[in-house]
């Protein structure tokens, strides 16, 4: 990987892509992570360079009405305060003028441009040259966004000499713990709530692996692949042929659930379902069977909610992680919903947590990223 350690930055304008695509409600930001993520690197730029021009995305962008509540200035602001700096916000209205009178500079929503022609989210050759226009080299830290190829990540760096921030590095040497040399039993938990979304990497990590636990509501397409009467709970019925050729390669490695908690918070064994019942959340015999696979692992990734926490189905979910943290080996995880879950019932913690849902799958999945660059 070529990190920004390998970059001479002195008396250089720097661009960086920063992930600051953070959960902003009527101009407050909800969650600050993303951007407390971002310091590392950007002390490292600003003690060294003669100026930095900050790009990031927000949200998704294709109309100019979405344009109104996505702007990064909130983002711009907070940063301001935290590293007590002034920063210049600017709107691609006059960047050269911005840029020749300021020394920090953080340009609008990238995606603005998605409205004409999707020419950010294409990786649009003038829209990247445009970008590289604003500076001498260019860092990537955006983890979130290195599954994509993008104008502002990807794009830039086909005309600017390119590297990758402390966070990239970071994030892509945590999850190759799991890709490399992974100290075993190496153990999988996926839960959430769909087969398709997570299939792939099922498919892919399952030959890795020496236990996968599948949980949530992508475990009853499992359960009716097997034959279970799984009443109204949440299937994907177009995956169960392909979700019985797995069950029958790897029966031995693949763990499913034992009982769990359907409407009205009701603990039934699979086998007594009924045509009626939803399953909402794993159970204590589930639980058990975990407890014992998990204490047993040395290396754990988990990835999804075992039940639907956010409506009072949380049992599952909160014991799940309270297991983890008891074990002494390396945990990781990551997705939107997984941290969510995780500051609501355990935010003090041992894991290692990914900033990126989207990309650290895709990088377990074997793929490269483009966003890393070698
Ligand atoms: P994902 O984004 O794929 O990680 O899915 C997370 C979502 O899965 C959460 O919002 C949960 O509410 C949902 N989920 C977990 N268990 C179930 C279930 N048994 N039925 C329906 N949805 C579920």
């Amino acid at each position: 990987m070529k990190t920004i350690k390998e970059a001479s930055l002195n008396n250089k304008i720097v661009v960086v892509r920063f992930d600051y695509n953070v959960p902003i409600k009527n101009g407050t930001i909800l969650d600050t992570t993303r951007i407390e993520k971002s310091l590392k690197t950007l002390n490292y730029i600003l003690d060294r360079a003669s100026k930095v021009v900050i790009l990031s995305h927000l949200g998704r962008i294709e109309t100019e009405e979405d344009k109104k509540d996505k702007s990064l200035k909130p983002v711009c602001d907070y940063l301001s305060k935290l590293i007590k700096r002034d920063i210049a916000f600017c709107d691609y209205n006059n960047p050269v003028e911005v840029i020749n009178n300021n020394k920090i500079i953080m340009m609008e929503n990238t995606r603005f441009f998605d409205v004409d022609n999707k020419k950010e989210s294409k990786s649009d050759e003038e829209l990247s040259k445009f970008f590289a226009s604003f500076g001498d080299i260019f860092i990537n830290d955006a983890f979130g966004t290195a599954h994509r190829d993008n104008a502002s990540n990807v794009g830039i760096s086909k005309f600017l000499p390119s590297y990758n921030g402390f966070l990239i590095e970071e994030e892509v040497n945590n999850l190759d713990k799991l890709v490399k040399n992974v100290k075993r039993p190496y153990t999988v938990i996926i839960g959430g709530a769909k087969v398709s979304d997570k299939i792939k990497v099922i498919n892919n990590l399952i030959e890795k692996v020496d236990h996968l636990l599948i949980g949530g509501g992508m475990v009853y397409t499992f359960l009716k692949a097997k034959g279970f009467n799984i009443g109204k709970s949440i299937c994907e019925e177009e995956y169960v042929p392909i979700v019985k050729e797995v069950l029958n390669k790897y029966e031995d490695k693949i763990v499913l659930i034992k009982d769990n908690y359907v409407q009205d918070k009701v603990l039934k064994n699979i086998e007594d379902m009924n045509n009626d019942d939803i399953g909402y959340d794993i159970g204590p015999k589930t639980i058990e069977s975990y407890k014992e696979i998990i204490d047993n692992s040395n290396t754990i990734f988990f990835n999804g909610a075992m039940g639907v926490f956010e409506e009072g189905y949380e049992y599952g979910t909160k014991e799940l992680l309270n297991i983890l943290n008891n074990n002494k080996g390396i945990v990781v995880t990551g997705g939107g919903d997984t941290i969510n879950a995780i500051n609501k019932y355990l935010k003090d913690n041992n894991f290692i947590i990914s900033t990126g849902g989207g990309a650290s799958l895709e990088y377990l999945e074997g793929k490269e990223l483009p966003g890393v660059f070698l």
